[in-house]
């Protein structure tokens, strides 16, 4: 006879499931908490797009367009492609559904992303991120907004502590001009030392290879000049306006002039939040001005500013919540009487109470089983004496008793 193939799990895929679960809940619950508080508004866009929102706004070079996309034609020979990430499709919807009528306009979701990276801990095929953006609002005061919302987050998630804002400018055209032609003379003198990687950025993006992760390339990427000397006045005061704005909102940050980020569309604030928590995987919030973006996607020129976290790396960092646990298990020890354990539990839940029913298996193993369900109370169907009896055993708080008398009241067994 012929075995059945068992399936598998596609390589980079996830099933979250008991501890990994409550902790991906716990980010998600915390981001929706502090989202409201920054009065963002949620927004859905769709998983897949057609793959040039993505190619012309990322960057046909950026790593992430060049080799990490998952694009497929569709049945009708569209080229579509999963999001790798959240602003393109933003900015796409920003552009065809008219939302300019709204601007400035502050956003959030969350969802899954794909990339086809290798994967290793805290890396993914497909992951999760959640996402804040504010689009059409030029000022410094939208980056300082969204800065806070990241710390608040983190704070909330109690994993503020090891987590460090780094932060740093890409200055506006001219600065990033002259600041390119700097550092293109800089690694012109090197490019015997140069990963083949960097040759090829040399040509494309100079700027990424101060991103390189390649050992050959640091020592270079670290003596390369600093963006500083090349800042109109402009430029330098808005990051001047940024980090004043940080610093009054109480969001502490450090300066990290090698932060480029690996997309063509920054301009002036870029920062990551990075922990040494997590080995290789340690940038656990990300973002930037994207002020060129809107344009390059064929709207109107439109700022926008930006982050995206990995619900993962956010996960592992902070503390499991613990497993939930019932308010009530309803327990039916004698057969027979199991539909007024259902009348019972349907009450309980109806007055907005966790209940679970004990009411099957040998009646003498019900109660036990209840017990290690670690219910706040526990309420049991039970014949003594000939009559019918409910009985109420209190195991922890009796935070709920309230409610259940009131749930309760007028209950009786026929
Ligand atoms: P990295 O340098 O780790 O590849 P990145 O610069 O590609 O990160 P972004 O594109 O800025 O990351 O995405 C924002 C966040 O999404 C990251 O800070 C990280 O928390 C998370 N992230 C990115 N790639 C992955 C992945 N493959 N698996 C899980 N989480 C990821
Ligand atoms: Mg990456």
């Amino acid at each position: 006879m012929a075995r059945i193939e068992t399936p598998r799990r596609v390589r980079g895929t996830q099933d979250i499931f008991g501890e990994e679960q409550r902790r991906f809940a716990r980010v998600v619950d915390a981001f929706e908490k502090v989202r409201r508080l920054y009065c963002f508004q949620q927004v859905q866009v769709p998983v897949f797009e057609a793959t040039n929102v993505f190619a012309r706004s990322m960057g046909e070079t950026s790593d992430v367009v060049s080799k990490e996309m998952y694009t497929f034609p569709d049945r009708g020979d569209e080229l579509l492609t999963l999001r790798p990430e959240f602003t393109a499709g933003i900015c796409r919807a920003y552009i065809t559904e008219g939302w300019q009528q709204y601007a400035p306009l502050k956003l959030a979701t969350h969802g899954p992303v794909f990339r086809y990276e290798r994967p290793q801990k805290g890396r993914y095929r497909q992951f999760h991120q959640i996402d804040a953006e504010i689009i059409g609002a030029a000022e410094p005061q939208a980056d300082v907004e969204l800065l806070a919302f990241a710390d608040q987050l983190l704070h909330e998630l109690g994993i503020a502590e090891g987590v460090t804002l780094q932060l740093n400018t890409l200055g506006d055209a001219q600065t990033r001009e002259a600041w390119r032609a700097a550092l293109v003379a800089h690694f012109e003198q090197h490019r015997g030392e140069l990963s083949e990687d960097s040759l090829t950025r040399l040509e494309k993006n100079p700027m990424r290879i101060l991103d390189s992760k390649d050992p050959r390339d640091r020592p270079i990427a670290d003596a390369a000049p600093d963006i500083d000397a090349y800042l109109t006045s402009e430029a330098g005061a808005f990051f001047e306006s940024v980090t004043r704005g940080l610093d009054a909102a109480g969001v502490a940050w450090t300066r990290n002039a090698r932060l480029v980020r690996g997309l063509d569309y920054y301009r002036h604030t870029a920062f990551e939040f990075v922990t040494g928590r997590l080995g290789a995987q340690g940038t656990v919030l990300a973002g930037g001005r994207y002020d060129g973006l809107i344009g390059n996607l064929g709207g109107a020129e439109t700022p926008g500013v930006g982050w995206a976290a990995g619900i993962e790396r956010l996960g592992m960092l902070a503390e499991a919540p613990a497993a939930e646990r019932p308010d009530i298990a309803v327990v039916v020890e004698r057969a027979g009487y199991e539909a007024q354990g259902l009348a019972l539990l349907a009450r309980l839940r109806r007055a907005g109470l966790s209940a679970e029913l004990f009411a099957s298996g040998s009646p003498k193993k019900r109660y036990d089983k209840a017990v290690k369900a670690e219910p706040s109370e526990i309420i049991s169907i039970d014949v003594r004496d000939d009559a019918p009896t409910v009985n109420r055993r209190t195991l922890r708080d009796g935070a709920n008793a309230a409610a259940i008398d009131t749930a309760l009241a007028g209950f009786t067994i026929a």
